[in-house]
C-alpha cells in the first residue's frame, strides 16, 4: 500500500502543494506563483516540476505515492478535463492526463469547491462524514457536493454551483453567469453589500451602517452581531434565502452535514442561526436537525481535498 500522495490546489495567483500521509497526515505544505503568461500553458509544467523536486529532495519512491489530485478553478468533468477556466486564461485542457504525464503518477483533478467539500468531509468540520454539502460565502458564492464519498461533478462539471441555483425570481440585475436571481447576488459578500444597498434605501431607519462611506460585507455582518435593526434585517433577509436554497439542495442529497465556509463564515455562531432558522423552517421533515457547521480547514481544504481524491 501506499504511503503518500500529493494535494494541489491551483489559484489564480498562488498553487498551494501539500505532501500528505495517505491517513490524512499533512507531512509539509509549500506554494509556487502560478504563471498565467501566454494563456497559463506553464501552470501544469510547474506543478509537475515541483512535485518530482519534492520526490527528489525527499528521497521517495514512485511505488509509495498513490497519486496526485488537483483542484481547477472551473468546471471539471469526470475524465478531469476543463473546458475553458477563465482565471487560468485557460481554454481546453486535460489535466489529469497532463499531470499523469508530467509525474508519472495516477492523477485526478476536480473543481476547487467541490474538492474543498470532499477536504472539509475528510479532515475537516465534517470529518468523516460520507455525504455532504458545502457552501462557500466570498467574493462568489461556491459549492461542493460529496455523495458516498465522491464529489458530484455531473456531466459539465458543474455539480455543485450552489452559487446559481435560481433564488429569486424577478431580479433586475444580472448575476456573473448571465442569469437574474442566482443565490450568489444575495449571499456572496458583494451579494450581502447590494442587500445592504437596498435595504437602506427602503428605510429611513437608523443604523450605524448609514454613517459608513464605502460599506463591506463584514461591516454588515458586524453590525448584525452588535444587534443593528438594519443589519438585522439585512442578514434576516440573506439567511432566508440561503436556508431555503440549502433546504433544496439537502431534500436532494440528505447529507449528514451542511458546511458553510468562505470569509463570510468567520461571522461564525450567529451566521449559522440565522440560516439555520430558515432552513428548519423549509427542509424536509426527515432533514430538519441536519447538522450545520462552519468550515475549519480555512484555505488548505482544497489541498486535503485533492489528496484524498487520489486514494
Ligand atoms: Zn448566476
Amino acid at each position: 500500500m501506499s504511503s503518500y500522495c500529493f494535494g494541489i490546489d491551483v489559484g489564480g495567483t498562488s498553487v498551494k502543494c501539500g505532501l500528505f500521509k495517505t491517513d490524512g497526515t499533512l507531512v509539509e505544505k509549500w506554494e509556487i506563483p502560478t504563471r498565467r503568461e501566454n494563456n497559463g500553458d506553464k501552470i501544469l509544467p510547474d506543478v509537475g516540476d515541483t512535485i518530482n523536486n519534492k520526490i527528489k529532495e525527499r528521497n521517495l519512491d514512485k511505488k509509495d505515492i498513490a497519486g496526485v489530485g488537483i483542484g481547477i478553478p472551473g468546471p471539471v468533468n469526470g475524465k478531469g478535463e476543463v473546458e475553458r477556466a477563465v482565471n487560468l486564461y485557460w481554454g481546453f485542457k486535460a489535466v489529469s492526463k497532463e499531470i499523469e504525464e508530467y509525474t508519472g503518477l495516477p492523477a485526478k483533478a476536480g473543481n476547487d469547491a467541490n474538492v474543498a467539500a470532499l477536504g472539509e468531509a475528510w479532515k475537516g468540520a465534517a470529518a468523516g462524514a460520507q455525504n455532504v454539502i458545502l457552501v462557500t460565502l466570498g467574493t462568489g458564492v461556491g459549492g461542493g457536493i460529496i455523495v458516498d464519498g465522491k464529489i458530484v461533478a455531473g456531466e459539465h462539471g458543474a455539480g455543485g454551483e450552489i452559487g446559481h441555483a435560481m433564488v429569486l425570481r424577478g431580479e433586475k440585475e444580472k448575476c456573473n453567469c448571465g442569469n437574474h436571481g442566482c443565490l450568489e447576488q444575495y449571499a456572496s459578500a458583494t451579494g450581502i453589500v447590494r442587500v445592504a444597498g437596498r435595504k437602506l434605501a427602503e428605510t429611513d431607519e437608523d443604523s450605524v451602517l448609514r454613517s459608513l462611506s464605502n460599506i463591506t460585507a463584514k461591516d454588515v455582518l458586524d453590525a448584525f452581531k452588535a444587534g443593528d435593526k438594519v443589519a438585522i434585517d439585512i442578514m434576516e433577509y440573506v439567511g432566508d434565502l440561503l436556508g431555503g436554497a440549502l433546504s433544496g439542495f439537502a431534500a436532494v442529497v440528505d447529507p449528514e452535514a451542511i458546511v458553510i465556509g468562505g470569509g463570510v463564515s468567520k461571522a461564525g455562531q450567529p451566521l449559522i442561526d440565522c440560516i439555520q432558522k430558515y432552513y428548519r423552517e423549509y427542509a424536509f421533515p426527515s432533514c430538519k436537525n441536519t447538522r450545520m457547521l462552519i468550515a475549519t480547514l480555512g484555505n488548505d481544504a482544497g489541498i486535503y481535498g485533492a489528496a484524498k481524491m487520489v486514494l
